[in-house]
């Protein structure tokens, strides 16, 4: 009789995994064979095998096996027992056990032959485990143990083919983790590991076997859904079973960290025939969902002509920046009082050779998201600086110049020590320069944006806050704020010559500013009405077409020049 078992290392158990001959599954099913981690007085001749990884041989079972197995061996008719240790990269893997009737029958001859039939065994065990190593990382994620791209697609395409038959639907649904990269470049590699690994968990916990879960690419979790019925299934798998799982914050690398997705889907048969097809759309979904900052999105056509765009225009940008394609406009802010040009504002333009002067609207959004901005941004302070000093060096007398400051920017570490660089590289610093941040850019994290408006301020930079009106700053909260400036949105100003609510609120916001010691601007003042109920509220400053449009420098100079002459 012969029969292999293999060893496990964690357990020190030995299973048989196949046998040949008489009595095999008697004397078998009576085997409980654990390898010991040193030698003691139970021990039998196949653990020691195992143990001592050498050949060992018997014609005495009764008395070098275990009392019960050794009887056991007897009674089946085994007299001679050899046992051979398999090894795989100089370890033991399991054991080759033969038994015979015949006391003497393993001669030199026949052990030297048995010996090499355990050599070649274990050759194949090893070919087999490494075989089957590649085949794991051929199919798995090796961070978070899920399926990896090419065995998602493979499950993909198993289900569509089936869904195909019935004429049933099949749904693909990809998340992303929005907070991933800034916990990257925050946190570090390590963290964001174990955010992933934490958010596969929980995942998992939430799903279940029944929807294949996948990581398909560094920061995409994929998800097939099988015989879907309509989008309101799925939008509420998407909101309780993705997003519901990751409300509560998680703790990765010792720290409370929150993550939220974004989802995006793609459904065969509409939006295509094979996973590949599938998973290409619904990833072009998830592009435009997190360019658009919806939560959850649909694939259609048009998404695809749409990333397309986005992605030209992201490459435009990136040349703009290289060729220097971007321009500043000045528009003047007016002092109510006098008529005088009290201060400009400097709006950025970018110069596109193929289509001319495109607004600031079109295109900040995408300089935000891919982080240009933080160039761009710097490059515009620098570029008021010098035309400032231009202006003043012509002896044109220019008012302060305020530039605008995305929340981007703002949020940076290094936002202070950024002014900093840029004041130190210019001649005469950031001589005339201010900066307009929005409401909802300070809100967004109070106590670190205060700190850092304070420090602006001493280095002796005006601060104005930019469309207010839109946020939801608590009038505590704007007491506390270190500004010099508030600028009332535009929205307002349009309704108050009709509507008297926008009417009070205007009037309200100049005495609660003036009370707070801050300067009043209106913007985007258009009729001589509007600039007339302003005036009689004592708003400080107007800006708007009423007064002027944005201009270039040399026509702002042209102004100022004007604003010279004694009238
Ligand atoms: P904002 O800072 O509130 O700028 C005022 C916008 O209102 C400007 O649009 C200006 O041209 C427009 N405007 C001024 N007066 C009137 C008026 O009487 N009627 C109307 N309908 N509009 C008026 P623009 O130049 O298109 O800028 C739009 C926004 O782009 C700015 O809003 C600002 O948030 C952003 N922006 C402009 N330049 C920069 C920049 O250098 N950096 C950053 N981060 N954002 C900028
Ligand atoms: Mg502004
Ligand atoms: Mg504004």
């Amino acid at each position: 009789m012969a029969w292999l078992g293999l060893y496990d290392g964690n357990t020190n158990e030995v299973r048989p995994v196949t046998w040949r001959g008489e009595g095999a599954q008697r004397y078998l099913d009576g085997l409980k064979l654990y390898v010991q981690n040193g030698p003691s007085d139970d021990e039998d001749l196949l653990s020691r095998a195992i143990r001592e990884q050498q050949f060992k041989l018997t014609h005495d079972p009764a008395g070098d096996l275990r009392p019960g197995l050794g009887q056991l061996a007897l009674e089946c008719g085994y007299r001679s027992i050899a046992a051979f240790p398999l090894m795989v990269a100089g370890k033991p893997v399991g054991v080759l056990s033969l038994y015979t009737g015949e006391v003497g029958f393993f001669d030199d001859e026949e052990i030297k032959l048995l010996e090499e039939l355990a050599g070649d065994i274990s050759f194949a065990l090893d070919h087999i485990e490494k075989a089957e190593r590649l085949h794991y990382f051929a199919y798995y994620d090796t961070l978070t143990g899920l399926a990896n791209r090419t065995l998602f697609h493979d499950r993909v395409n198993a289900l569509v083919l089936a869904a195909e038959l019935n004429g049933r639907k099949v749904a693909i649904v990809l998340a992303e983790l929005e907070q991933l990269r800034s916990i990257n470049e925050t946190l570090g590699r390590q963290v964001s590991d174990a955010v992933i690994v934490e958010v596969a968990h929980r995942l998992h916990e939430s799903i279940g076997e029944a929807c294949q879960l996948a990581r398909i690419s560094s920061e995409h979790f994929a998800f097939v859904l099988d015989d879907v019925r309509n989008e309101t299934e799925i939008a509420s798998f998407a909101e309780n079973r993705i997003m519901g799982c990751l409300k509560a914050p998680l703790t990765a690398a010792k720290r409370d960290i929150s993550v939220s997705a974004k989802v995006s889907v793609a459904l065969f048969p509409n939006d295509g025939a094979s996973a590949e097809l599938l998973v290409r759309n619904a990833e072009a979904a998830l592009q435009l969902a997190k360019d658009t900052q919806q939560k959850l999105l649909f694939y259609s056509p048009q998404i695809n002509t749409r990333v397309a765009e986005r992605f030209m225009l992201e490459t435009s940008l990136r040349h703009a920046i290289e060729r220097d394609e971007f321009v500043l406009h000045y528009q003047p802010k007016t002092d109510l009082r006098s008529g005088r040009i009290a201060g400009l504002e400097a709006l950025i333009r970018w110069n596109d050779p193929a289509t001319g002067m495109v607004p600031p609207d079109k295109f900040i959004p995408m300089l935000e998201e891919t982080g240009m901005i933080l160039e761009v941004g710097e490059w515009a302070l620098r570029k008021s600086a010098l035309d400032f000093m231009q202006w003043h060096t012509l002896g044109l007398q220019p008012p302060s110049v305020a530039v605008n400051v995305s929340p981007v920017q703002l949020r940076q570490k290094d936002f202070v020590a950024t002014l900093e660089r840029v004041a130190s590289s210019c001649n005469h610093g950031l001589r005339g320069i201010g900066i307009e941040i929005t409401e909802s850019q300070i809100m967004e994290n109070f106590a670190d944006s205060v700190a850092k408006l304070k420090a602006i301020r001493i280095a002796g930079i005006e601060i104005s806050m930019d469309d207010f009106g839109t946020g939801y700053s608590s009038l505590s909260y704007f007491s506390r704020l270190p500004i010099d400036t508030v600028k009332i949105d535009r929205s307002f100003i349009i309704n108050m010559e009709n509507d008297q609510h926008s009417a009070s609120i205007v009037s309200m916001v100049i005495s609660l500013a003036h009370a707070l010691n801050l300067k009043v601007v209106a913007e985007g003042v258009e009729t001589n009405k509007q600039a007339g109920m302003l005036k009689i509220q004592n708003c400080d400053e107007a800006q708007g077409y009423l007064f002027a449009k944005p201009l270039p420098h040399t026509d702002i100079g042209a102004l100022l020049q004007a604003q010279l002459r004694p009238s």
